[in-house]
């Protein structure tokens, strides 16, 4: 019995995974009630590849927007950039577009229906583990008090319990804090029309005076659309807690795109029109050289919280669930089976941390901005050619193992 601390994306996916495997396993999740919390995400090719293969692909395409394509700006509305996306960029898969708490509801739905509902235990906050040579003991609290529950026994424990995990907390107490990356930003949810091809990704601008990013993620009955949205740029640290579910003030950002009003998009109409606002500083933490501790560990973000950015979060925890499940079906000993787990995964998603700090996805609208000037451009020919544009998009591709070639 693999025991799961954590029901969000990662640890949702590593119970399918097992599932399909024939390993039986638990999760055990601190939240007393599952809520769709959250704004959208994005579900690159790469990671569909995992969800198709675990049968999930027609149930994101039904809640979701597949993407066409991503569409680069500067602040002032100038075309800089397109490229399509997902099958459209002749992927074998598509990219997919959702809020967070409908996949996330796909994924425990279908927990539930292949596992039985005793495999998912909401309230259990893990506290602390113990282990010995064949076993590992995993202690809880209820989710919201400090009463102890009843310990859970099993072969090994897997820490999916993001990005302020406890399990990793056991083993790295000290000189492990979040860093904040001198970037915030604010995310929201409207319902308006469709605008460009009505499955387009947008950004906008840059960090220094403000960044936008739009994509549909939901089609209404109406004709309309659930848009998400997020501005952000550098400031002083607001409450860098990587806390995802803080509430967010118009007012503390709409002059970071109270320009951009385009004729495709109206963007501070939209911001204006939110539902609700979410206010995240960006964090993340410096690289681990070690995730597993005998029978014990990391998967997701609290294996390796990274920047937002690139929509590689939840993409990076849906493929470490499947090659942990693929380590654990090929090997006996959960031990050998985590050390090579966290041989393939570490160095490659690593890297991806450090590309998010440096040389993120959207380094073309930086290049842009300072080879522009932040001023309006005559021609993009003199500003960067094509090839030095497709350079920049296919760099971060080849770190995040999504190029085309992939699939
Ligand atoms: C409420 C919420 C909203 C989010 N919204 C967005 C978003 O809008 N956009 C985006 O890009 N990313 C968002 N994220 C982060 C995104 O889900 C992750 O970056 C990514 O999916 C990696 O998944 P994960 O399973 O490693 O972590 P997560 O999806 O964060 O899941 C971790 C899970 O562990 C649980 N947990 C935490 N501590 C304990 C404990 N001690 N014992 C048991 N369970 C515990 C949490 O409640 C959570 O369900 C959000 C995360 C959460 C938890």
């Amino acid at each position: 019995m693999i025991l799961i601390i954590g029901g969000g994306i990662g640890g949702l996916t590593l119970a399918l995974n097992l599932h399909k495997a024939g390993i039986p396993c638990q999760i055990f999740e601190a939240v007393e009630t599952i809520k769709p919390l959250g704004v959208g995400i994005n579900i690159l090719p790469h990671a569909m590849k995992e969800l198709s293969a675990l049968e999930l692909e027609s149930d994101i395409a039904a809640n979701a927007v597949e993407t066409h394509e991503v569409c680069f700006y500067n602040r002032f509305g100038q075309h800089i950039y397109t490229e399509r996306r997902g099958r459209f960029a002749g992927y074998k898969w598509p990219q997919y577009s959702i809020h967070r708490g409908t996949l996330h509801e796909i994924l425990v739905n279908a927990v539930r229906e292949r596992l039985g509902p005793k495999a998912f235990l909401t309230g259990h906050r893990f506290c602390q583990l113990e282990q010995d040579a064949e076993k590992v003991t995993a202690y809880f609290y209820t989710g919201t008090s400090k009463q102890i529950l009843k310990p859970y026994r099993g072969t090994a424990l897997v820490g999916c319990d993001g990005i302020k995990s406890a399990v990793r907390g056991l083993f790295y107490e000290k000189d492990d804090p979040l860093i904040y990356s001198g970037i915030t930003m604010w995310r929201g949810v409207t319902r308006q029309q469709p605008f460009l091809s009505g499955a387009s990704m947008i950004y906008a601008g840059w960090l220094k005076t403000g960044k936008v990013i739009a994509y549909p993620i939901a089609k209404l009955d109406n004709g309309m659309q659930i848009v998400n949205w997020l501005c952000e740029f550098y400031c002083s640290p607001r409450s860098p807690s990587g806390d995802w579910g803080q509430a967010g003030n118009v007012d503390d950002f709409l002059w970071s795109c109270e320009e951009m009003n385009f004729p495709w998009l109206n963007i501070p109409q939209m911001v204006k029109d939110a539902e609700y606002i979410l206010e995240y500083p960006m964090v993340d933490k410096e690289p681990l050289t070690k995730w597993s501790f005998g029978r014990a560990t990391l998967l997701g973000d609290a294996a390796h919280p990274m920047y937002p950015r690139g929509s590689n979060g939840a993409g990076q925890a849906i493929i470490d669930a499947r090659i942990l499940a693929d380590s654990l079906s090929v090997e006996s000993d959960e031990v050998v089976a985590f050390v090579k787990y966290e041989k393939e995964r570490l160095p490659k998603t690593t890297a991806i941390v450090h590309a998010n700090r440096t040389n993120p996805p959207d380094a073309i609208l930086r290049e842009v901005y300072e080879r522009s000037g932040d001023k309006p451009f005559k021609s993009m020919k003199n500003i960067i050619t094509k090839d030095e544009l497709y350079e920049l998009s296919d760099q971060y591709k080849k770190i995040a193992g999504f190029q085309v070639s992939m699939t």
